[in-house]
């Protein structure tokens, strides 16, 4: 049997594995005793759900066969497809799979939003406000999931009408691609009175004065700061001058047999769990065609797609490929898509939802 080292079981890592268990020989390293679903941090932040219903052991989302070593990459080495764990152990394949996702810097001392740890003390401040203040948005980079800090901003001014919501984005303009989607946001924002701060890239944060001041010189005050700060990976040797891992965009493949899956490689599309989703089921195909040789090769094509809660029971979906966006809503049906989705998603990392989820993506496809 074929053997595959899977570096990050998170959303990529986790479907890949899955997918592949019983035929290859498949080593999982991934150091998280739980595996978070990272788009219900959102919900978690805003009270709508508690922990449990956005956390699972990680052993209990891998399938039986799958071997899982707690363990941190620290080393990786693509021209062997080897990895080397903190603890000096070396992992081979005759596949290497990275899939680390996107590590964040700690900038001006921010505290980011990606992880249970750093979101609590968020949820604190959000369900017990002490100040009618919030600024919420993102530094200048390549951020995990753009929409994020819009839905956050949306969900807050409607908890809080009489909160004054400030959005910071760092972009003066949108790129091609994400024009759709910011003009529907932007809508939905001065619909619901929220100021958003356009080409404002943070240059100062003043923790104990509370407030923030642009390179251009403006300053906003703030009770609460929620700001995302740019992700890239801590293998900085692998990395391009995006901080991120190179691939080929149509295939993730980084070199012979090493392929590169999830927020942590450099393809232009938005840094999603669908894009993650989506890039993982090629791979599968593909390393399938290989070892078995009874299907066709299949490309990525920039797939990916968002939906975004724009109040309580409104939603919006996003939807993007290399070439063309689609930003649709607001209506019910997205909002109740995200929210079942809560429940869907432990199924999803195992693809036992794939009679439904492809349907539902190829019909998403017609209307696009
Ligand atoms: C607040 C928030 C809201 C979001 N909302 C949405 C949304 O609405 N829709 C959507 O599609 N996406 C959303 N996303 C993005 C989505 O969660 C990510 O794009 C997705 O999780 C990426 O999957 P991944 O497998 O690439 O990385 P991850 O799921 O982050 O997994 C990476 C794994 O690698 C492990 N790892 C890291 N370093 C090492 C190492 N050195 N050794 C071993 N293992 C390592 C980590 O522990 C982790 O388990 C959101 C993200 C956040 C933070």
């Amino acid at each position: 049997m074929k053997r595959l080292v899977i570096v990050g079981g998170g959303n990529a890592g986790t479907l890949i594995s899955n997918l592949l268990a019983g035929k290859l020989d498949i080593t999982v390293i991934e150091p998280n005793e739980y595996h978070i679903y990272q788009p219900g941090l959102v919900d978690y932040i805003i009270g709508d759900v508690g922990e449990d219903k956005i956390k699972m052991p990680t052993r209990s989302v891998l399938k039986q066969s799958i071997k899982w070593v707690k363990s941190k990459a620290t080393k990786i080495i693509p021209e062997d497809r080897a990895v080397i764990t903190e603890d000096g152990q070396r992992y081979e394949g005759d596949y290497l799979i990275i899939a680390t996702g996107g590590q964040n810097k700690s900038i001006f001392n921010l505290r980011g939003y990606h992880t249970l740890d750093e979101v609590r003390a968020i949820r604190e401040e959000v369900l017990n406000p002490k100040g009618k203040n919030f600024v919420i948005g993102s530094l200048p980079g390549i951020i995990k999931c753009p929409a994020a800090p819009w839905e956050l901003s949306f969900l807050i001014k409607r908890k809080y009408p009489d909160a004054n919501v400030n959005v910071i984005i760092p972009a003066k303009q949108p790129p091609p691609l994400q024009v759709p989607m910011s003009n529907m946001f932007n809508k939905k924002a001065s619909e619901l009175g929220i100021k958003v701060y356009k080409g404002f890239v943070i240059n100062e944060v003043n923790h104990n004065e509370r407030y923030i001041v642009s390179t251009e010189g403006e300053k906003v005050k703030f009770d609460h700061l929620i700001i995302d700060t740019p992700i890239f990976t801590s293998f900085t040797e692998l990395a391009d001058k995006s901080g991120l891992i190179p691939v080929d965009k149509d295939t993730l493949i980084h070199k012979d047999g090493v392929f590169v899956v999830g927020d942590v490689n450099n393809t232009p599309t938005p840094k999603t769990g669908a894009a993650a989703h989506f890039q993982a089921e090629v791979v599968v195909n593909n390393i399938l065609y290989e070892i078995e040789g009874n299907r066709s090769k299949e490309k990525y094509d920039g797939t990916a797609m968002c939906a975004v809660y724009s109040g309580i029971g409104e939603g919006m979906l996003v939807w993007l490929n290399y070439e063309k966006s689609k930003a649709l809503g607001p209506i019910s049906l997205y909002y109740h898509m995200k929210k079942m989705f809560t429940n869907l998603y432990w199924a999803s990392l195992n693809g036992s939802i794939d009679v439904v989820l492809r349907p539902m993506v190829a019909s998403i496809r017609k209307i696009v």
